[in-house]
């Protein structure tokens, strides 16, 4: 017996949560739950995590979650919950199967069949927010090695593992050359190590273009959390209703399974709610503990229900449905077909239904590390670049003044009197002639900003790494 946690979640998690275990239960799954409760309820209470200790401890103590959709209150400084569980328990990679059940479930795209997997800890999700000055405000966008090495490893090894043919990096490098530049900097350097797999390299805006137009050109696509969330929904709804896609979150401890879609609030409690996605996530994590016989045996059930036209509201259609049901009526004509083998949708077994296990990540060793200057962000509300250029150069200590930028582009020195300029400055002090920055420069630059009156907001500094700059240049520079 395996012990899980079960958290059944607000809107359409309950009426889902319970049709998904009641099939568990007829299928003879061998897991004992554990209930919590998250979510609306504890958020309402005045608790803005929504979750409390005790809960924390279950879901820490069983390793296995099965979640249904939680509502997240809009503002009040509410954080959400389902980022907040899969960052604090290093839920590293989401695994988002998006499949089509041509000619069952109506769809533009009969042939599609598609893994997104998509980074789940870092990114913009860092959930860094600052705002800087009047009109600025920032979001830090945190791309770590490990992160990338951890899920572009797990790309390969699911895809060779479930015979997948292809792995597709998803990035937009041609703009955040560090960060994304990263990313696909360590795709290419961990497909060397697969090279039975084909891969290629799509720019985000024309990859999301294909994958909703064509999505057979692709078989498993890896990309960051940002990208990952936005084309996972997309594709999920491509293949006929959100409703139908499960997802895993995985990390080297402990792992959490969900529907892919909210808590659609504005049907709950109608019986009407499609629970496939639910269902098909407790299918990925009977197959992560290892009841692959289960797996099989309820994953079969679902095809068989779905090929004989007994559909929910949100994927009934005249002509291709035979019987419109409920929640409850969906899971019991599941629960009626389990031992049975669909006839046209591929049947799962033993070769198909695997575990997946990772070797832990190990650091690498950090390359070497040199101050080369300092970037220092102003609050300035002047409208001539030449004056704020002339009290920065006064400040010069060994380490010089080499270019203002406004919101990223050049301004100073050789600027356009056209680019429009906010009141938020990066102005970039290097050092020309030394090999590094002593340490002592860059306070002593910054007190000689604060008695000229300057308003320094923040400061990054520039280092290269190995002999390789770690920082962009300005646009335009
Ligand atoms: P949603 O996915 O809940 O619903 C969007 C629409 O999709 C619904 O109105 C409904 O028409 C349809 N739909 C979704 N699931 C369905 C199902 N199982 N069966 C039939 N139709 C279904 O998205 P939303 O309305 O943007 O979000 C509602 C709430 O859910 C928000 O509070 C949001 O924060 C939360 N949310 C939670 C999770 C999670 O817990 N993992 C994920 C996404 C959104």
């Amino acid at each position: 017996m395996q012990k899980i946690t079960v958290a059944k979640g607000d809107g359409i998690g309950p009426e889902i949560m319970e049709a998904t275990l009641r099939i568990l239960e007829a299928a003879n799954a061998r897991i004992e739950w554990e209930e919590i409760e998250i979510g609306q309820q504890l958020y309402l209470s005045g608790n803005t995590s929504g979750i409390d200790k005790k809960a924390w401890d279950k879901i820490i103590g069983n390793r296995v979650f099965l979640k249904a959709p939680i509502t997240t209150p809009q503002g009040g400084g509410y954080k959400s919950l389902n980022v907040t569980m899969r960052k604090t328990l290093g839920l590293y990679a989401n695994v988002r199967p998006c499949k089509s059940f041509h000619p069952f479930v109506a769809t533009k795209h009969p042939e599609m069949d598609v893994i997104i997997i998509r980074e789940n800890e870092e990114d913009l999700y860092a959930g860094i927010e600052h705002q800087q000055t009047a009109e600025v405000v920032q979001c830090l966008k945190l791309i770590s090695r490990p992160g990338c090495e951890k899920i572009i490893r797990y790309a390969f090894e699911y895809a060779k593992l479930y015979k997948r043919k292809k792995v597709s990096c998803f990035v937009k490098d041609n703009i955040m050359k560090l960060t994304d530049g990263l990313f696909h900097q360590v795709f290419k350097e961990i497909a060397a190590e697969y090279p039975d797999i084909e891969t290629d390299n799509w720019i985000i805006d024309i990859g999301a273009a294909r994958l909703a137009d064509t999505p057979e050109i692709f078989d498993v696509i890896v990309t960051s959390n940002l990208y990952g969330d936005v084309i996972s929904d997309i594709a999920a709804q491509i293949t006929g209703s959100v409703g139908l896609a499960g997802s895993a979150n995985v990390g080297e401890k402990c792992a959490m399974f969900e529907a892919i879609h909210g808590s659609a609030p504005t049907i709950a409690g109608q019986n009407v709610a499609n629970p496939s996605g639910l269902l098909r996530a407790a299918v990925m994590m009977l197959n992560h503990i290892g009841q692959q016989d289960i797996a099989e045996k309820v994953k079969n059930a679902w095809s068989c229900t779905i090929e004989e036209g007994i559909h929910t509201a949100d994927i009934y259609k005249e002509g291709v449905s035979k019987q419109l049901v409920g929640t409850k009526e969906f899971a019991q004509a599941i629960i009626d077909r389990l031992g049975r083998q669909p006839s046209i949708i591929p049947a799962a077994d033993y070769e198909t239904e695997v575990q997946l296990l990772l070797p832990s990540y190990t650091r690498k060793q950090p390359a070497k590390k040199v101050l080369k200057g300092v970037d220092v962000f102003v609050d300035w509300r002047g409208m001539k670049v030449k004056e704020l250029a002339t009290s920065l150069q006064k400040l010069n200590n060994g380490i010089e003044l080499t270019m203002i930028t406004n919101r990223g582009v050049k301004v100073w020195p050789d600027g356009f009197e056209e680019t429009f300029c906010t009141d938020h400055w990066r102005c970039r002090y290097e050092i020309l002639e030394e090999e590094q920055v002593p340490k002592n420069y860059i306070p002593d630059l910054l007190s000689r900003a604060i008695e000229a009156d300057i308003d320094v907001i923040k400061t990054e500094n520039l280092y290269e790494f190995d002999g390789v700059k770690g920082f962009s240049l300005g646009q335009g520079q």
